[in-house]
């Protein structure tokens, strides 16, 4: 479990790389992408709270497991998610557009879509002088979503928005695959020291049983060769690579 005093943000590592997002004020909780209930439940009956929201970044299994179960214990709780995504999200409730702005737990919420992965992608950022991003599966620490219901210029396009969020942005992705991801590009560019500095700290945190994420926009910019990309043809290139590399 990875807990950020500071934002209020803990992590629960399930299944074999998810982590699920539990943001918390006071007594009451959000959750982002419930893969699964159990762990949620317990975490949030051990610290007497009350579910508010449950934020879906899309539609794919590993993010929305839990979300029936805790809607059968919190029914009053809302389901967020695209006005895009068509009854793929159980209990979905309150559909959003990009740009629009909720009002979360006291805190300013924008929503800002980002296709490639889904063609119905959003993701989730508290504007606020400390920024948070919850990105679901477009950005990984190191790598990006794959590219399943959308095309390359799409999932191009969404890393360039969040290339123009503000620098201090701290970005909280779906799966820990920051490691698997740095190999990757350390054998691409194997001299590059920026991504030989990121291996050793990522190693030190695994080796604590800490989780790589959340990550910082500025810092990832440096290191992912995804938001490296110079245009649409060196996106392609790296993606169609790593789809390949084993
Ligand atoms: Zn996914």
């Amino acid at each position: 479990m990875g807990f950020n005093k500071a934002q209020n943000i803990i992590g629960l590592r399930v299944l074999n790389d998810n982590v699920v997002w539990l943001w918390k004020k006071n007594k009451s909780l959000v959750v982002i992408d419930p893969s699964v209930h159990e762990p949620v439940i317990k975490y949030i009956d051990e610290n007497n709270l009350n579910l508010k929201a449950i934020l879906q970044t899309h539609h794919h299994s590993d993010h929305i497991g839990g979300t029936k179960y805790l809607i059968e214990r919190w029914p009053n709780a809302k389901v967020i998610a695209s006005a895009k995504e068509k009854k793929r999200i159980p209990f979905q409730n309150v559909s959003v557009e990009d740009g629009e702005t909720l009002n979360l737990l006291g805190e300013k919420v924008e929503i800002i879509e980002v296709l490639g992965h889904t063609n119905s992608h959003i993701a989730f950022f508290i504007n606020r002088k400390n920024p948070v991003l919850f990105i679901g599966d477009t950005l990984f620490s190191g790598g990006c979503g794959r590219i399943f219901e959308g095309t390359y210029q799409q999932m191009y396009s969404s890393l360039e928005r969040i290339k123009s969020l503000p620098k201090n942005t701290l970005i909280y992705c779906a799966h820990e695959y920051t490691k698997a991801n740095i190999l990757w590009a350390l054998n691409l560019k194997p001299k590059d020291q920026d991504i030989k500095n990121k291996l050793s700290e990522v190693e030190k945190k695994l080796s604590l049983n800490e989780l790589t994420i959340p990550f910082l926009l500025d810092e990832e910019m440096k290191i992912n060769l995804f938001l490296r990309a110079k245009n649409l043809e060196e996106f392609t290139f790296l993606r169609t690579n790593k789809d390949l590399w084993a």
